[in-house]
């Protein structure tokens, strides 16, 4: 008998999910739910449309809607779910007939936090995502002078690096000492936040966000440390999980307020699977719950989800890389930051980043040994690199040439050197 397979979500795991699905089992019903009008495009390259470094939004789409209607996955575009139910094995959609399901899979993804702050709902505050409304944003940043990114996160660095590109007077308000501090050193951050002030961005760290101001547009924004004028202001909180139908369901959520998933991506409850930002898994070395990873995970998740949903059998990776791309810089780690691994004991996990050597900034050439636990720091130049792929040569691993420091066994904490 055909199995009917639903896919809550369109976003890199939801189509990862039903891809998979359907390749594992041709024969099944695929269905998937999104309500975005597209599905199969990168929004991580949506800053560097933004920032003019990639022509247009046309080339962040990675199939047409044709090419997902020739495999088979039945989308249904512009879609809200509303609720399920899983002892019926129904999905309630608006606008819709409820819809049965022999197996189902979660992917609704990620939702910035809430700021919480005085004049939130002010026009002129955006929360980069759809590529639709991306698309309306970037007819606005033609009229922007100057903008707040609020919160030093992956997706705020991007949108500094890509405001900067774009000509825009920009600041970068976070709470911490430095960027990417949940995930990433200082001495990581150092040469990112060095090649924005080259840039001309404007840092300000250990600075709270206290509020936005204007009458129905944002004029400014209010902060631990005074007042940031400013046309636009770009929301970069923290992603959360979007478990809103997950939890109503009663699927169980854990401590990182995520979906609870096995290894193979399946809930605890039978029949139903998730993957991508809306679930949580543990660190492969701390074996602490995390949330909110990257887009390639969520891909990557999602085809574990959508093979075994589907009867087949396959299981995640075990590591936890990601990198991040800066003004001639990449960053990158797969592990614990030192400082986590200081605050938790432990000392396993590696990571690193690539600098600028060799342009007037000896500071920035790494190559040391840190600590007693093998750390190790090295440097790379990223614009070398490029020059390397435009010669059709491969990037040459030169002495100093790439920061990556690692950690093995676990003893004590390294002592502060
Ligand atoms: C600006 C930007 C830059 C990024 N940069 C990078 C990067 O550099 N590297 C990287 O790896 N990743 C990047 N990402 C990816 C990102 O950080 C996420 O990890 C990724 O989008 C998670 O995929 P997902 O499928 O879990 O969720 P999402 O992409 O959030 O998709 C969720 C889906 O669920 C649907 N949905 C939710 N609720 C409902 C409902 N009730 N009914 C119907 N549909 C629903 C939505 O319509 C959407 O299709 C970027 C994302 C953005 C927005």
């Amino acid at each position: 008998m055909t199995q009917r397979i639903v896919v809550i979500g369109g976003g890199a795991a939801g189509i990862g999910a039903a891809g998979a699905a359907k390749a594992t089992d041709p024969t099944a019903d695929v269905r998937v739910y999104t309500e975005f009008e597209d599905v199969g495009y990168s929004p991580c390259g949506i800053p560097y449309v933004h920032g003019k470094e990639i022509p247009d939004f046309q080339r962040l789409f990675l199939a047409t809607k044709e090419t997902y209607e020739a495999t088979g996955i039945d989308i249904h575009y512009g879609t809200e779910v509303t609720g399920f139910d899983t002892g019926q094995k129904s999905v309630s959609v608006r606008g819709e007939a409820a819809a049965s399901y022999d197996k189902l899979i979660v992917c609704t993804g990620f939702e910035y936090a809430p700021t919480g702050v005085p004049g939130a709902d002010l026009g002129g505050l955006y929360y980069v995502k759809n590529i639709r409304r991306a698309m309306e944003w970037d007819k606005v940043l033609d009229g922007v002078k100057t903008a707040v990114v609020v919160e030093a996160s992956p997706l705020g660095l991007e949108m500094v690096t890509a405001l900067c590109h774009r000509g825009i007077e920009t600041h970068l308000i976070d709470p911490d000492a430095w960027a990417l501090a949940t995930a990433t050193d200082p001495d990581i951050a150092g040469p990112v936040q060095d090649s924005w002030l080259e840039m001309g961005a404007k840092l300000h760290f250990n600075t709270v966000l206290t509020g936005f101001a204007g009458d129905s547009s944002v004029r400014a924004v209010m902060t631990s440390d005074g007042e940031i004028g400013c046309d636009l202001a770009v929301v970069c909180t923290k992603k959360q999980a979007n478990t809103a139908l997950a939890r109503a369901a009663g699927l169980k959520i854990g401590s990182a307020g995520g979906v609870i998933v096995d290894e193979g991506m399946a809930t605890t409850t039978p029949g139903a699977w998730a993957a991508g930002d809306c679930i949580e898994v543990p660190h492969s070395v701390s074996q602490i719950p995390i949330q909110g990873l990257s887009g390639s995970h969520a891909y990557a998740q999602g085809k574990v989800a959508g093979t075994n949903a589907a009867g087949g059998q396959r299981l995640p990776g075990a590591l936890l890389p990601r990198g991040q791309e800066a003004p001639g810089q990449a960053a990158g780690r797969a592990g614990h930051a030192a400082a986590h691994r200081r605050a938790d004991g432990r000392c396993r996990g590696h990571q690193g980043a690539r600098g600028l050597p060799g342009h007037g900034r000896p500071d920035r050439d790494h190559d040391r040994r840190a600590g007693h636990d093998g750390e190790r720091v090295l440097a790379s130049d990223r614009r070398a690199e490029r020059a390397d792929r435009a010669r059709g040569a491969e990037p040459a691993l030169r002495p100093g040439a790439l920061t990556w420091r690692s950690h093995a066994g676990c003893g004590p904490p390294p002592s502060a050197t």
